[in-house]
């Protein structure tokens, strides 16, 4: 599974960073992605992330 963050849909609220900081990071107020490919182990925090995002900017693809 990957996932990305859409720039321009980000609000900076801090979320995904909260859920799984091993993967998202808030750099100059929105949120990057920090791993190219997620590990099983952290699919299940991911998801959280996205379904937590209150802008639906998170997407993750199979
Ligand atoms: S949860 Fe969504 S809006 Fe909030 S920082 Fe993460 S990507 Fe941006």
């Amino acid at each position: 599974m990957k996932v990305k963050v859409e720039k321009d849909l980000c609000i900076g609220c801090g979320a995904c960073q909260a859920i799984c900081p091993d993967v998202f990071e808030i750099d100059d107020g929105l949120s990057s992605v920090v791993v190219e490919t997620i590990d099983d182990e952290l699919k299940d925090d991911v998801i959280e992330a996205v379904e937590s995002c209150p802008t639906e900017a998170i997407k993750k693809e199979d």
